[in-house]
């Protein structure tokens, strides 16, 4: 299985949060797929389409060198990675095409439940842990306050507990994580949805006439669930 230059390409995550919905999205426009375990490419039967299936965080990244024409991703990694990659001179450009009714989440301040927080100046040189350096260091520098970022990548919410952090950055939706493990939501940062983004170099045409193709339907789709 290759890449076929000719046909639209898009990027999804492959098994997570953000999974089942797009492929609901995509069957609701009427591509028809045939997604088999352990695969990175599918191929539409119907249409001149394949999606790439990869981890959420490399989707932004992908749209933006233009290896893929389309992504869906949430905007807490499309916005961290338009951060980093600003930071270090790296291609950035991108459109978003449809801000997306599911994938919906808050990156959020939590700390242990004992902890008087009064703000965010509670946290003046504290060590905070996260798998967003970037959107949280944006927020505290706003608000002025210094800390000290460890990066996880993942159990971040165990960080207090294990002594490795005064407090966590990390997403939340309900918030049984944090209770499961002693911590408190402190403050909302960031507030993300998934959404449609599209590569910032100009499309052939052929591909642009399936975007707008795709596009109309998508809003249909949504606006039938409003
Ligand atoms: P991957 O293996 O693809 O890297 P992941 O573990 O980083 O997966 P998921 O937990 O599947 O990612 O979350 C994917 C996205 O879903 C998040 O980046 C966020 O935009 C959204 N999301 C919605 N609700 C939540 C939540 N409660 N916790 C985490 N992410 C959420
Ligand atoms: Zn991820």
């Amino acid at each position: 299985m290759t890449l076929d230059n000719t046909r639209l390409r898009i990027a999804i995550q492959k098994s997570g949060r953000l999974s089942t919905e797009c492929q609901k999205l995509l069957k609701g426009c009427g591509v028809k797929l045939n997604i088999r375990e352990q695969r990175l490419i599918a191929h539409a039967e119907n249409m001149p389409i394949d999606l790439l299936l990869v981890r959420d965080d490399d989707i932004p990244g992908l749209v933006m060198d233009g290896v893929v024409d389309l992504g869906v991703v949430g905007e807490n990694v499309l916005e961290e990675t338009l951060m980093e990659r600003r930071a270090t001179n790296e291609p950035a450009d991108y459109s978003e095409l449809k801000r997306l009714d599911f994938g919906g989440c808050r990156l959020s301040l939590a700390v242990a439940d004992d902890f008087d927080y009064q703000g965010p100046q509670s946290l003046e040189g504290k060590r905070i842990a996260t798998s967003y350096p970037w959107l949280l260091k944006r927020f505290m520098d706003n608000q002025g306050v210094k800390f000290k970022s460890v990066m996880l990548n993942g159990s971040v919410e165990v960080a207090p507990r294990a002594g490795v952090a005064d407090a966590i950055c990390d997403l939340v939706s309900t918030g049984a994580t944090l209770e499961a493990n002693g911590l408190v939501e402190a403050d909302v940062i960031f507030r993300s949805k998934a959404v449609l983004i599209q590569s910032g170099t100009a499309l052939p045409a052929g591909k642009q006439q399936i975007v707008d193709k795709l596009l109309p339907r998508i809003q249909g789709l949504q606006q039938a669930r409003e």
